[in-house]
């Protein structure tokens, strides 16, 4: 059992300044579990603790772990240069946070996007060794062909790399449509194994992550969900 007082509770879930939560508290805004709390000294288990905010429930959550369906034209840098940054679609409160997404997508690269305040989580998730298959739809410049899923499952040289790298699964879903799947994460991955196959990338959205898909989330474009525990361990 964990016990932290009300005011660092309120604090670590992005509400605002240590002092701006002591006020919030002893303004009579916040209730925990039901109970309108005015002393932000009085601490409680963070386990299944329900708050309530200026009449908006909040769940307690150390950490948070989130899926985004990344719209083209924003960046997945912490500095963006030339596009907004994918943390702009995310309410004001997380940048109370030390969030962060999982692993890049190019700015013009849509789909599924993991964020996460959780060092170890994204250090694992974004590791070489960890080898979770990242699923993308590719739409081609020119039509697909037997020898470019031929050549991408047998691997091709890209300039910067030591040996070939290979599709872990490529199929053809449309005549300049693919679903190739990877098990690395190097820069431009998908654009330069189709450059080097020959044919160009001309559009690109993941749509899964290990077992999580994109459908299943039922997530528009720019819309985001928590995962659960659940949800969490299709991300084998
Ligand atoms: N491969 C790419 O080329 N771009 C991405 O955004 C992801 C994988």
């Amino acid at each position: 059992m964990r016990k932290i007082s009300l005011d660092k509770i309120l604090q670590s879930q992005g509400f605002g300044t240590r002092k701006y939560c002591r006020s919030l508290i002893e303004d009579g805004e916040v209730s925990v579990n039901g109970v309108v709390v005015d002393d932000y000294r009085e601490s409680f288990d963070t386990d299944n603790l329900t708050l309530r905010v200026f009449d908006e429930e909040w769940l307690y959550r150390e950490h948070v772990y989130i899926a985004l369906n990344k719209p083209a034209n924003f960046e997945c840098s912490r500095k963006p240069s030339h596009h907004p940054g994918v943390l702009t679609l995310l309410p004001e409160q997380f940048s109370w946070r030390d969030i962060q997404p999982v692993g890049r997508l190019d700015h013009d690269t849509t789909g599924l996007l993991l964020l996460s305040d959780d060092g170890p989580f994204i250090h694992k998730q974004s590791s070489p060794r960890h080898h979770v298959p990242k699923v993308y739809r590719a739409t081609t410049a020119e039509p697909v062909t037997e020898a470019l899923i031929s050549a991408l499952l047998s691997g091709v040289q890209l300039h910067d790399e030591p040996e070939p790298l290979a599709a872990v699964s490529c199929r053809q879903t449309g005549e300049s449509e693919l679903h190739i799947i990877l098990e690395q994460g190097k820069y431009h991955q998908v654009k330069r194994m189709l450059a080097a196959a020959g044919n160009h990338c001309a559009a690109l959205e993941r749509v899964a992550i290990g077992k999580l898909t994109l459908s299943a989330l039922g997530l528009a474009q720019g819309e985001w969900t928590f995962l659960d525990a659940e949800q969490l361990a299709l991300l084998v």
